[in-house]
Formats: structure tokens, sequence, C-alpha cells
């Protein structure tokens, strides 16, 4: 849900009326009671597409089938906030320009300080790396902690994340709370010094020359990512659960985990593929389905923020509302509505979605 009741005062305080979609809420806990007792007007999709501004958690090329339908009820005159993965999908952020609205994608705000508050990306991450160690724990033959009982010593799971961005860290926190044995690995060594301090093992495969614009990795070339696959085949084959995060901004996932390394590991062993949405950092991952190719499960699953809805919902309202304020308050175009404009005017005004299009 893009908008929480609790946050409806706010709005109300600066004069915005909130209309709200008919049971839009209601999976991840918020009844329409909950908005209407905050003010708000329940209504159909038509009525809400015929706000100013529309709140949505995923529009534009997020969510394609619904996206088609909403195309006939925007016009110029609107502004449409919500993830859309326009370097992913740019041919639907085209579309929607023909309707003259204008698209600002939540995912293209800069990753800066200032804009720290409006990071959906980081607030997802957060949730997919703490789910994604659930949902392996769920499918694992094994427990996670070690535990000395009458019935013999039970050994601790080993488990191995690969990519400790956001995501990557929440899932070490998670995969620790558990009792889990942790390994993890990224290509920028800058966080190395994170992930120790979450009681992992670093490991380095000293290759070193992953880093690139800001707190991001760069694409690699085919040879590098070769190197990465060869040098990472042992502990995949030694571990009981390997997750992978990896992923380079608008880009492909890095293809990091073959079939035969997977088949190296031990029957019941499970990977989950957080990259699943961007084609997977394993060869065998199927998104949005569960594969088992001997005898290791893995786990493509897409949309992981979906499955805490509540949690999800709060954290992406906090971010949308921030961003809302912002772009009410902006005296002028900033760096952040820049970067997170798509488009305006009919036209896609974007220069990377542009390019992604061509
Ligand atoms: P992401 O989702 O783009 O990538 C996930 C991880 O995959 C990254 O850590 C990346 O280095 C890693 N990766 C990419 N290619 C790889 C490969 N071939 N092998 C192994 N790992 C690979 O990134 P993210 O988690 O959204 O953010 C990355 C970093 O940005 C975070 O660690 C954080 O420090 C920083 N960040 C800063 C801010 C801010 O300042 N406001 C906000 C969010 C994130």
């Amino acid at each position: 849900m893009a908008l929480v009741p609790e946050l409806l005062p706010e709005l109300g305080r600066r004069g915005l009326q909130v209309v709200v979609e008919t049971k839009a809420g209601e999976q991840a806990g918020f009844p329409d009671a909950a908005y209407a007792e905050k003010g708000a007007r329940i209504a159909s999709r038509d009525e809400v597409f015929g706000a100013d501004v529309i709140l949505c958690i995923r529009c534009a090329g997020a969510n394609p089938e619904r996206a088609r339908d909403d195309l006939t009820r925007l016009s110029e005159s609107q502004t449409l906030i919500g993830l859309a993965d326009p370097l992913g999908q740019p041919g639907h952020a085209l579309e929607l320009a023909t309707t003259g609205a204008r698209l600002f994608a939540l995912e293209l705000v800069p990753r800066t300080t200032r804009a720290q508050a409006m990071d959906v990306l980081s607030s997802m991450a957060t949730i997919a790396g703490y789910k994604c160690v659930l949902m392996a724990a769920e499918r694992l033959p094994r427990m996670f902690p070690m535990l000395v009982t009458a019935a013999g010593t039970v050994t601790p799971a080993r488990v191995l994340i690969v990519g400790a961005g956001v995501a990557g860290l929440m899932a070490i926190a998670t995969a620790k709370r558990l009792g889990a044995v942790i390994t993890a690995y990224d290509v920028r060594p800058a966080v190395k010094q994170e992930v120790e301090s979450l009681g992992a093992r670093f490991l380095d495969l000293g290759l070193g020359g992953g880093g690139g614009e800001g707190a991001y990795a760069r694409a690699m070339d085919e040879s590098f990512y070769e190197k990465q696959r060869r040098l990472l085949a042992d502990a995949v084959a030694q571990s009981d659960v390997v997750i992978t995060t990896a992923a380079v901004p608008g880009k492909a996932a890095p293809r990091l985990l073959t079939a035969a390394m997977v088949r190296a590991m031990r029957p019941g062993s499970v990977v989950v593929d957080l990259g699943a949405e961007r084609g997977g950092n394993c060869e065998l991952t199927k998104p949005g389905k569960d594969v088992v190719d001997h005898g290791v499960t893995i786990l493509g699953p897409t949309n992981v923020p979906s499955t805490v809805p509540y949690d999800a919902s709060r954290m992406f309202s906090k971010n949308v509302r921030t961003f809302l304020f912002h772009l009410l308050d902006a005296k002028a175009e900033d760096d952040i509505l820049r970067e997170a404009l798509v488009t305006r005017g009919g036209e896609v005004v974007h220069a990377r979605v542009r390019e992604a299009e061509a």
C-alpha cells in the first residue's frame, strides 16, 4: 500500500485531500475504515485516477498489466509517483509519456544522504534481505543454530551471502540472529568492515576493481565474472544456503552461480536468488518459481517485499510522503526531482531512460 493511514493527518495539515482506492490497503492490514477514520474518501480506481497526484507502489514498467489499463485514465495535468522500472522497461515510460502526465520513478531518486529519507530501494531491500533468509530456513532440511542437546550436537547451517549491499547486510543480520555461520562476499572490498561488524566472515577473492559510481558496483566484463565464478565455486559447494543479491543499477543481474556450481552443493541445500527479477544471479533460477536440481532447491522469488506487506507499506509510505512533500516545497527543480523525473509534457525527459529505449 503506497500510503498508510497514520500519515493522512500530515497530508491533511498541508491542505491535501486523500482519495484511496477501495480495499487497496486491505491485504497489508490497512482496511478502508482506517483510512475513512483519518478523513480519506474511499473510491473506485477511476475516481482515484482523477486526482492531481497519484501515489502507487508499482506503476508503468514495474506493473505492466495494470499500467496499460491505467494509461486511459491519465492526462497531462497529473503526476504519478511510484516504482516504474524505467531503465529495465523503458518502453512503458514512452507509452506513459503519450498521456502527457508527469512520472517520477522512485528507483531513480539519487542515493545521496539528502535523499536518504526518500530511498524506497533501501527500504524494499531491507525487507527482501530479511525475508529471503526466512525463505531459505523454511526450505532447508537443517536448523540454522548450533545446539548441544541430549540427542546430540546440531551443527550450525553455513550460509554464503553474495552481494553485501543493503539486502545482503540485512540477510547477514537475520541469518546471524538465527544462529548460522555466515560468509559474505561483495565485489566492493569497502564492505568488508560492515560484513565483519555483523559477525560474518568476509570472503576476499583478491579480485578488486568492482567499485563504481558512488557506493554502487559497476558492470564488469565477462572475463571478470568468469574468474569470479571460478573463485567462488569452493565457497558455494561448502554452503548449506547461498543467498545472492548482486546487482548493478540499470543492468541485468550478474551471473555468478552456474548450474555446475549449484550441482556441487550437497543435496538439500538451498539457493535464494534475489536477483531473479533482473534475470537471476544463478543460471538455474526461474523468476517466480522454485526449481529443484540435483537435490538443491533454487528459489527465484519476485516482489519479496510484498510478502511482508505491513512493514513494506509503512516504509514505502514514509519514503513517498517525504518525496511528495519535497516536490510540493520545491521552488525549483533540484537534483532529486531532476533525476527522478521520467516523463513530462508528452516526452521522456530522462536521458538514461531515452538511451535505454534506443
Ligand atoms: P545494489 O542492490 O545495486 O547491489 C547489491 C550489491 O551487489 C552491492 O553491494 C554490489 O556491490 C554487489 N555486487 C554487484 N556486482 C557484484 C558482483 N559481480 N559480485 C558480487 N557482488 C556484486 O546496491 P544497494 O544494496 O542498493 O546499495 C549499494 C550500497 O550503496 C550500499 O551498500 C550502501 O552503502 C550504499 N547506499 C547508500 C545510500 C545513501 O547514501 N543514501 C543509500 C543506499 C545505499
